[in-house]
């Protein structure tokens, strides 16, 4: 009743802003007369739509939740639903999206697009022959971009729109590939009005914690999608600009791991006018020196021979050497279980199954599989550094294998906390994800009988009472406290 008189009492104008907010019609405020025009006025449409063969085939203008309404306004759509995520209704909707987030799958159609949807890894996926699948809906967060940081923002995934593309980071698109890239990102840009220099690729955004090799934060944890950063390679897209620089390196906040990649993201290829403008300085970026600017407009041959160009300026080389480290190679594939060594002598392993990665000989041939999933990024993590609970963790949240170390008190597993209380962990807190922990360590069980040769790897944690956490590969077996607990990757 309260409600009614206050709408009773509101202005036409305030009536009017309420129906459109709710996208119906207030009846409750209206007279008889006001009414009976409502339904003439819907009706009215109704039969046009019908006439005109529209029929609830409405546009979803907005970016927000469009995608929850019912099956029939999408009826029509290009993009298909045949492997959306098990995992979409479950996946928060984003606040803003200001960037996209172009990735190659580094593997072939059948298995990439499998194991994406089972994780729900993409908003869309682009397979070779043009096909697209929508993954995850729009609208909704996909867990795509792992540990990632642009212009000082953390876990992009809160903030963009991942798409991957059946290929590899070193090699061309298919020209099906690029139609539908074209169709497609012309969609995202209009409806979320993205500009083409928020257009990313992975390796643009992906960053590393140190590791063995990398004593700092660093960019280069990635090569995906490289390619797409080049001028004529996005022109083939309908993209026009992009970044100009590294904005993290330039400000400090990471180190260039791999200057291979950095001279292909921002410095090579052919810059291609927008057709339809006069040629002009078409990136500022370009180091080549200024010549006219180039006759032809692009091409795909144009695109193609700056694609490999790029590729001889990158190495490729898959055996290791001197200068040349699992991890120069593998990138943060090197100790995945997909990721396969062979020896000199033709013994093969895993990187799972590597501890000593110093002894590593040389001539070991290194062949990476399908790259493990962005949804469990390596190593320790932490609470606002690398993005939230959620960006870094995803669906494995309030998992019994994700375990949260706050700055004081014990550590808890996700299984013993609520949405809430994860929400509440203090910035600072570090987590591991994907982790069981076994301990703790008393002299009558030393760590060996607990955990065996992993006692010392790198993504092998210790934890002790006062909170202290310590990496296997920086502790001495001497020095391991007594009472500590073991964290090691969970198999
Ligand atoms: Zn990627």
């Amino acid at each position: 009743m309260a409600r009614l008189r206050a709408e009773a009492n509101a202005s036409p104008a305030a009536l009017g802003s309420q129906a459109g907010a709710r996208g119906g019609f207030s009846v409750s405020g209206m007279g008889r007369g006001g009414v009976l025009k409502a339904l003439r006025t819907a009706l009215s449409l109704l039969v046009l739509a019908l006439c005109t063969g529209d029929a609830l085939l409405l546009p979803s203008a907005s970016g927000a939740p469009a995608s929850s309404r019912s099956k029939s306004t999408k009826a029509r759509s290009w993009i298909s639903d045949a492997h959306l995520s098990p995992r979409n209704r479950q996946r928060p909707y984003r606040k803003s999206t200001p960037y996209i987030i172009l990735h190659t799958t580094e593997g072939g159609s059948k298995g990439s697009i499998a194991k994406l949807s089972k994780n729900g890894e993409c908003n869309y996926v682009v397979d070779t022959d043009g096909d697209v699948y929508r993954i995850i809906e729009r609208g909704r967060t996909a867990y795509h971009a792992g540990l990632s940081m642009w212009n000082g923002r953390t876990g992009l995934d809160s903030c963009s729109i991942g798409i991957e593309i059946v290929g590899y980071h070193n090699r061309d698109l298919t020209a099906a590939q690029y139609a539908s890239l074209k169709r497609l990102l012309a969609e995202l840009k209009a409806i979320y009005g993205i500009r083409d220099d928020r257009i990313l690729t992975h390796s643009m955004v992906a960053f590393g914690n140190p590791n063995h090799w990398q004593k700092h934060r660093h960019r280069g944890r990635k090569r995906c999608a490289m390619l797409l950063a080049l001028p004529s390679v996005r022109a083939r897209m309908g993209l026009y600009a992009k970044p100009a620089f590294d904005p993290d390196v330039r400000a400090g906040r990471l180190k260039d791991a791999d200057p291979e990649l950095s001279t292909v993201l921002y410095r090579q290829g052919t810059p291609v006018p927008r057709p339809g403008t006069p040629a002009k300085t078409a990136a500022k970026t370009a180091a080549a020196p200024a010549k006219p600017a180039p006759a032809a407009p692009s091409t795909a041959a144009t695109a193609a021979a700056d694609a490999a160009a790029a590729v001889r300026a990158v190495s490729s080389a898959t055996v290791i050497g001197p200068g040349r480290s699992a991890w120069d190679i593998a990138r943060d594939a090197y100790n995945a279980p997909t990721t396969i060594y062979t020896f000199p002598n033709g013994t093969r392993k895993t990187g799972k199954e590597i501890t000593q990665w110093k002894s590593i000989p040389p001539g070991t041939r290194v062949e990476i599989g399908i790259p493990p999933s962005e949804n469990a990024p390596e190593g320790l993590l932490t609470i606002g550094e690398d993005g939230s609970a959620q960006d870094l963790a995803g669906d494995a949240m309030l998992a019994s294998t994700t375990y949260y170390f706050p700055k004081k008190g014990p550590y808890q597993s996700g299984a013993e906390l609520s949405l809430a209380a994860v929400d509440a962990l203090p910035v600072g807190t570090r987590m591991l994800i994907g982790y069981k922990v076994v301990g703790p360590v008393t002299p009558r069980k030393p760590v060996f009988s607990l955990c065996g040769p992993r006692w010392n790897r790198s993504d092998t944690y210790y934890w002790d009472k006062t909170g202290h956490l310590v990496a296997g590969d920086e502790i001495g077996e001497r020095s391991i406290p007594e009472g500590a607990f073991v964290f090691i990757k969970a198999d």
